[in-house]
């Protein structure tokens, strides 16, 4: 008889995933954590219901969540990363040559220990490099406290319930926007407008507030369903954000990382928003 994975993100529409094996299950400090295996997808994690990154599509959502903002940086040294329990981010993060320190402040040391364990895949080799400096706690707490300057901060976050609600909060964006170094910049994880429009609205919001060069971009990650999944971008200097495709090929070329969707065409028209995201952002 089949088992299926049933998502509970929505109340009204719902993906499933065969599972062909229950790899972990625990309900930790803070989440309840399941990772099985998929024959199409691999090894899936799941936090409180919500699919977090699977083997088969974390690529994409990582490759866009460091490479964008780092490659427009183009001097970035500290990456602060909120979450990212996985490890995927980190590692994307740390292929910058020019990127000196990875903190990573991740609230649940299970999501880390038992992505290390029984998802090595994705994020295991991070946890060994010695640019990386884990955290384990609170992201909030972290940056409401933190002395220390950040090139480019990314939160990798859960959804905004459970430990992850206080990470889209105006409060928690402008304690970020004090950790950043002059011209750094935020980039959010801002969910699927298509079904979750007041995700992307709120934010627009609360960043532009804040900052005076706010933006959204797109990436398409299947088990993110609903379409295009939106990423926040706040920062003071609107020189980053536009880089021509010219420059954003030589800065990519001289990294000389190997990716498996992010482009430097893409690295571009991934800011091209559909019409109804465009209004979504207006407010
Ligand atoms: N790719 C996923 C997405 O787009 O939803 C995110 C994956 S990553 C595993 C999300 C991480 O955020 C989890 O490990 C979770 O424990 C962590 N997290 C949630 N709330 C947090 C908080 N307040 N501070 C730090 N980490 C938090």
């Amino acid at each position: 008889m089949t088992e299926w994975y049933n998502e509970t993100l929505y109340p009204e529409v719902a993906q499933r995933f065969v599972i062909k094996n229950i790899v972990f299950r625990e309900r930790t400090e803070h989440q309840d954590l399941v990772i099985f295996e998929n024959p199409v997808m691999g090894r899936i994690l799941a936090l409180d219901g919500i699919i977090q990154t699977t083997e088969g599509d974390e690529f994409i959502y990582h490759e866009m969540l460091t490479h964008v903002p780092i490659l427009a940086h183009g001097k970035a040294k500290e990456i602060l990363i909120i979450g990212g329990g996985d490890g995927g981010m980190a590692r994307e993060a740390m292929k910058h040559r020019g990127v000196e320190r990875v903190t990573m402040v991740e609230i649940d040391r299970s999501v880390v220990d038992m992505c290390v364990k029984y998802i090595p895949s994705i994020g295991a080799e991070a946890f060994k490099n010695k640019k990386l400096n884990l955290v384990i706690d609170d992201g909030a707490a972290f940056v409401k406290h933190c002395k220390d300057k950040f090139d480019v901060i990314i939160i990798d976050s859960t959804d905004p319930q459970g430990p992850g609600a206080v990470l889209f909060t105006r409060e928690f964006y402008a304690d970020c926007k004090r950790c950043l170094t002059k011209g750094g910049i935020l980039v959010t994880q801002n969910g699927v407008p298509f079904f979750q429009p007041d995700e992307l609205g709120n934010t627009a919001k609360r960043l532009k507030s804040l900052f005076k060069n706010t933006a959204f971009y797109l990436g398409a990650v299947p088990t993110y369903y609903g379409g295009f999944m939106a990423f926040g971008w706040g920062s003071d200097s609107a020189v980053h954000r536009d880089i021509p495709i010219k420059e954003a090929a030589t800065r990519f070329k001289a990294s000389g990382i190997a990716t498996r969707y992010y482009t430097p065409e893409l690295h571009v028209g991934c800011f091209a928003l559909p019409r109804f995201i465009q209004k979504l952002m207006a407010g």
